[in-house]
Order: C-alpha cells, then structure tokens, then sequence
C-alpha cells in the first residue's frame, strides 16, 4: 500500500514536490552505501572487483530496473549520464538506417537530448539533419526520410505525454527507428517497452527512481538490435574481452558493448538501495495515485488561485506525473514557497512546476502545499526583493 514514506528520508515540515527533479534519500541506502564504503572499497580494495561484483552492477542493476518499464533480464545497461546514454542511442539508432539523413525531434524536447543529437550529428559524415517540430506534429511528420524519431515521452516544462505505443507504430511503418527518452516517465507512469516495441530507450535514475544526484543513467536496447550496433563510445568496458587489452576494439555482447568506462561504485550503490524500494510495487498503482494527487492539486489550486493558468494537458491520460501552472511572477512566487518549505521548481518563461510521487506523497500534503501556495498569491508574498533574484538552478 502507498505512501511508504518511512522508506525516505523526507526533511521535517517539508513538503516535497520536486521529485520529478531530484528525488529524496531511501533510508536504507545511508547504511547500505556507508557498507559498501567501508567493508567492500575500504577493506577489500582492488579485490572488490571480483569478489563485491562491482563489474556486473550496471548490467544487474539494469535486470532490477527493468520491470519499471515493461523490460526484460539483460536488454538494460546502467551507467554514465543520460547526455551521454542520448549519445549512444542516437548514433546506435543512425547506424541502423546508414541511407537516410534526418533525426525528428519536437520542441517540448530536452535540451540536452537536441544539444547532443546535433553534436553528434556534426562530427560524424554526411549532411545530417536535426528536424524539430511541435509535439502534436510529431506523426505527420514522420516520413520515409527519416532515420530516428527521437523523443522524450513526458514533457519536462507541462508533463504532456506522448502516445508510445501509436507513435512507435507510425515510425516503424515508415521505416525509422524510435528512440524514447523516459527521464520523466521511468518510476512516473506506466511504461512498456516492450510492448511498444522501440528499439532503444534511455532515462535516468535521479528523479523519480530516487538514486541521488548525479545517479548513473540506463539504456534499453531491443534485444534483436543490440548486436547489431557499432558502438560510438568505444570504451574498453564495452569490448568483447576488456582484460584481454587488445589494441583493437572489438564490441561486447549485446548490452555489455553500451559499457563505456568504469562504473561509479558507490553511486551504484545507492541505486541498488533505490530500486530495492520498488520491489513489491505495481506501476499501475503508482500510476492510480499519481492522477488522484494531481487531479486533486489541480482542482484546488484552481478553486484557490485563479491567476494561475493550468499549461499541463487537463485530460490525465495526455499528462504526466507532474502539473505545471503558469503564472506572470511565477519565479518569485516559487522562490516565496519554497522559503515556507513547499518545494516544487521554476522552469521558463513562467511554469511553476509541481512532481507528484506516490511512494511518499499523500493528499495531506498536496492540501497543505495548496494552503501555502494560496497564502502567497492571495497575500502576494512573492513580492519581495529577496524572491526576485534569479540563482544559478532554478
Ligand atoms: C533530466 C533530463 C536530462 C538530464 O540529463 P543529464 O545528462 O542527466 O544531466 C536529459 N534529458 C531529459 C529529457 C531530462 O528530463
């Protein structure tokens, strides 16, 4: 049954609804990691590697996250950042259709995810084209020029959600190969993919998978490509016999060749911690919760606060965990919620943006996070110098 807070370590009177940024610490990852810290790095050095299993974390750990997204053992590799695990998809994905030149993509996408696309796209050979129209366009657009539809599933600003499944089938008929980016959907909402049938999909585990800031990323490739894939990063983790140092690169295995270096220990650590807590639990219930608390938040904040305008997609079926608000003072007016211990975010030009994450939210909190936020419309304590200064992260 949900909420299982005692699991997190929430801090005293504060309500969190920023964990589809960064999500909060599962107690049991403290003393867990303190473990692996002292007993395993501290006592068994370089033995650790054999004898801990450190060098089968990413790929095991990819094993406990899979059921999250509707995946199977040994098609998910854990590790770096999901900028670099974008990277990979993306060339993976460019690699398997060499006669065509476009990457789709729509502008309610990442930053990052377009940033990387075209990086790539402008060291490797061949006019190569980053095409960028508006979400709902997404399906016209895709044509028989098109090498990769490249999405993210959620909308990190209003939380609008993708159909995968309808536009998975609308890319494979014409000939492309799907990419989702589940950075807001993993842990979030019901995700399937392999039902969907996508051959890669990347996300990370940070925000609603609770591993901590900076946690390493995931990579789903659909097992009948993976082998067909020469890797960009070629990194020596990802080679067929890495201790066997031969000079030239030769691909690993399947998932093993989307290994690039050494995996952070101890961030791996906590991620074990992380996904331990999902054990047990039903996406379906998570999303259930999910949709009561947001339709709850909205409703009140709507009845509450009507200067603030719902950008978020009011039909739950086309939404996310997450609800945006658009308000004109929306900076200051987040900066004065959170100075009283409601955490949500600012993203620009207006949204405050509200997470909604049922293993330690209840209704309690989202009434109470609509008290305050009502106290400082109404009240306009946003309207204050110390609120109006706009600090590195938002
Ligand atoms: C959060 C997020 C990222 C962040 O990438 P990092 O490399 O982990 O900093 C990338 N893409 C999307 C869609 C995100 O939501």
């Amino acid at each position: 049954m949900l909420p299982i807070k005692h699991q997190f370590h929430l801090p005293k009177d504060m309500i969190y609804l920023d964990g589809n940024s960064l999500g909060p610490l599962p107690v049991a990852a403290l003393k867990q990691t303190a473990a692996v810290i002292q007993d395993q790095w501290g006592e068994h050095l370089i033995t650790g590697w054999n004898r801990d299993g450190w060098m089968q974390q990413p790929g095991s750990l990819g094993n406990a996250l899979a059921p999250i997204i509707g995946a199977s053992n040994d098609t998910i590799m854990v590790g770096d950042t999901l900028s670099i695990k974008v990277f990979q998809a993306v060339s993976a994905a460019l690699s398997l259709r060499p006669d065509r030149r476009v990457v789709l993509s729509d502008s309610g996408n990442f930053p990052t995810d377009l940033y990387m696309a075209e990086g790539l796209m402008s060291h490797i050979n061949g006019d190569y084209e980053l095409k960028i129209v508006d979400p709902e366009e997404v399906r016209d657009a895709i044509d028989e020029s098109v090498a990769v539809v490249m999405l993210t599933h959620i909308d990190y600003r209003t939380g609008r959600m993708h159909d995968m499944q309808n536009i998975t089938a609308a890319a494979h008929q014409a000939g492309a190969v799907m990419l989702w980016d589940l950075a807001h959907s993993a842990g979030a909402v019901v995700v399937d993919v392999e039902a969907c049938g996508c051959e890669f999909a990347v996300g990370c585990t940070y925000k609603y998978l609770n591993a901590g800031p900076g946690a390493p990323a995931f990579i789903y490739a659909r097992p009948d490509i993976a082998d067909q894939v020469q890797p960009i990063l070629s990194g020596w983790l990802g080679h067929d016999a890495p201790f066997a140092f031969e000079p030239q690169y030769r691909p690993g295995q399947q998932m093993e060749r989307f290994r690039v270096g050494t995996p952070p220990v101890i961030q791996m650590a906590v991620l074990e911690s992380a996904l331990a807590v999902w054990q047990g639990i039903s996406m379906h219930d998570v999303r259930q919760r999910s949709v009561e608390l947001s339709e709850l938040f909205i409703q009140l904040v709507e009845q509450r606060c009507p200067s603030l305008e719902l950008v978020s997609p009011r039909n739950s079926a086309e939404r996310g965990s997450q609800v945006s608000f658009a308000f004109e003072n929306g900076y200051a007016a987040m900066q004065a919620l959170i100075d009283r211990k409601v955490i949500g975010d600012f993203r620009q030009p207006n949204l405050m943006r509200f997470g909604f994450t049922p293993l330690y939210t209840d209704e309690h909190d989202v009434t109470q996070a609509v008290d305050v936020l009502a106290d400082v419309i109404e009240n306009r304590l946003w309207d204050n110098p110390i609120y109006l200064t706009v600090k590195a992260v938002t």
